[in-house]
């Protein structure tokens, strides 16, 4: 993880190249946002950076509906290319954790559960689970503000077993129902 006063510079001046980087979070409000969010600045005292949406999440941030962490690119932090967290994430963003334990997902990836749960918190400051999680709602949250599906549908697409579910992690996640984001992006 990038340390403090690099990302306190990068969201000062909105620097898209550190867009999926790290995630600002607010603590007076407890939103969290991208480097490149329109909204006023939060005063450095207020906030904490974090490596990932999941991590932000994680730690009982809301996403910001304004600059929209699930449309951030996946930017990690890390040099090296092709490595298994980057990997680990490009199958969960499909679903991949979706249907299986941490453990079978792992041996995909030639690793042992806690090899990789170790691995993602090194990296993305939180769990293979979490990750799912919060993979799950940002496709749904995509899904709200690109489509007229109905909420079932979006409910399945996105990888939620039952509505009941998907509307209660959501709320969770967002603290107001799917419902009102719908209206929000219709308008
Ligand atoms: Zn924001």
């Amino acid at each position: 993880m990038l340390d403090f006063d690099t990302c306190n510079e990068a969201r000062l001046r909105k620097d898209p190249a550190y867009d999926g980087v790290f995630f600002t979070a607010v603590k007076t409000t407890r939103i969290y946002c991208r480097p490149v969010c329109p909204a006023p600045q939060p005063k450095t005292a207020n906030i904490a950076f974090y490596p990932s949406a999941a991590a932000c999440e994680d730690k009982g941030y809301r996403p910001c509906l304004r600059c929209r962490p699930e449309t951030a690119p996946f930017s990690p932090a890390w040099n090296g290319t092709k490595t298994t967290v980057e990997r680990a994430m490009r199958l969960i963003n499909d679903g991949a954790l979706d249907d299986t334990d941490t453990e079978s997902f792992a041996g995909r990836l030639g690793l042992g559960a806690r090899q990789l749960s170790r691995l993602f918190q090194k990296h993305l400051g939180t769990t293979p689970g979490q990750a799912a999680k919060t993979a799950r709602v940002q496709r749904a949250k995509r899904l709200l503000d690109e489509t007229a599906l109905p909420m079932t549908e979006i409910a399945y697409k996105a990888g939620f077993k039952s509505l009941r579910r998907f509307n209660t992690v959501f709320k969770e996640t967002y603290r107001r129902p799917p419902t009102e984001i719908k209206r929000r992006s219709l308008r």
